[in-house]
């Protein structure tokens, strides 16, 4: 598979599809060294990329909250183009965006687009469901939304504390995480939004708390109040998701991964996990 992989940088204004085994960053990259910049992951699917839009809606906003230029929907569209030439239809791809602030000092941003196969464990769980552990972050719920420079809603580069809350996770024996405020209420997945259904609601927890706000979830929720299903923004504990009819974890490349288990403890299933997926369009 590794074969598959595809690179395209943005250089002098045009896509520039580069081998996936040569470097195309500087040393000096602020992406590089800092974790100085933002990204998105999009689903390449059937030849196409049928949720583009609202990641570089996203993406736009994340380069915003952190000062730096976006080149635009037509520069992505041109990079994600480069790298998905030759892509062949019946694998599914996770194409990532990458905005760094470059060499910084006023020097224009690092703009580039990877392609890979989506792994075979992402589509294990999607199917087979997660087992997922509660982690706390020691910051109260309503502190970032008065801390601009925590970047609370942004999907910046630094990621090391979510790869370290998956590690964590793992070592003690679950698949994923969620992520808890100080004083015990959700907040999000290390890389995914969390969901869950009560009393005939599809709940999900309030951007306010510096979470991501998740194309898949704001898909999903959009669907099924067509569908007649109720949505619900709701603080909840993790007590919610242990009492919930259902409860997923939301990402654009593994899409809704049924909890079957929370803190060790299986959980009921209601059921719901097939048409959350079809709404969810995974
Ligand atoms: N929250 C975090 C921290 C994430 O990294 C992601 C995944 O990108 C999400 C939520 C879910 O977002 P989406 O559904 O747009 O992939």
């Amino acid at each position: 598979m590794n074969d598959l992989r595809a690179v395209a940088v943005w250089r002098d204004g045009a896509a520039v599809r580069v081998p996936a085994d040569q470097p195309v960053v500087s040393a000096f990259d602020q992406g590089l060294g800092r974790g100085d910049g933002v990204f998105e992951s999009v689903l390449v699917v059937d030849g196409g990329t049928p949720y583009l839009a609202a990641h570089l809606n996203r993406l736009a906003g994340s380069a915003s909250l952190l000062d730096l230029a976006d080149p635009g929907a037509s520069a992505w569209e041109a990079l994600l183009g480069a790298v998905r030439t030759g892509w062949p239809r019946d694998v599914e791809g996770a194409c990532r965006l990458f905005l760094t602030r470059g060499l910084g000092e006023g020097a224009p941003p690092t703009a580039l687009a990877l392609l890979a196969p989506v792994p075979a464990e992402t589509l294990r769980q999607r199917t087979e469901g997660i087992s997922v552990v509660s982690l706390g972050i020691g910051v109260p719920a309503a502190f970032r939304a008065t801390a601009p420079w925590l970047l609370g809603g942004a999907k910046t580069l630094s990621y090391a504390v979510n790869m370290a809350a998956q590690r964590h996770a793992r070592s003690i024996g679950a698949d994923d995480a969620v992520l808890t405020s100080l004083e015990g209420q959700l907040l999000e997945g290390p890389t995914s939004t969390v969901v869950w259904a009560a009393g005939g609601t599809l709940h999900t927890p309030p951007v306010e708390t510096g979470i991501l706000p998740g194309t898949t979830q704001a898909r999903l929720f959009d669907r099924a109040r067509q569908q007649g299903w109720p949505t619900a923004v709701t603080p909840g504990t993790v007590a919610d998701l242990h009492a919930a009819d259902g409860v997923w974890l939301l990402s654009g490349i593994r899409g809704p991964a049924t909890v079957h288990t929370l803190d060790g403890v299986p959980r009921a299933d209601a059921g719901l996990s097939a048409r959350v997926r079809e709404l969810a369009g995974r």
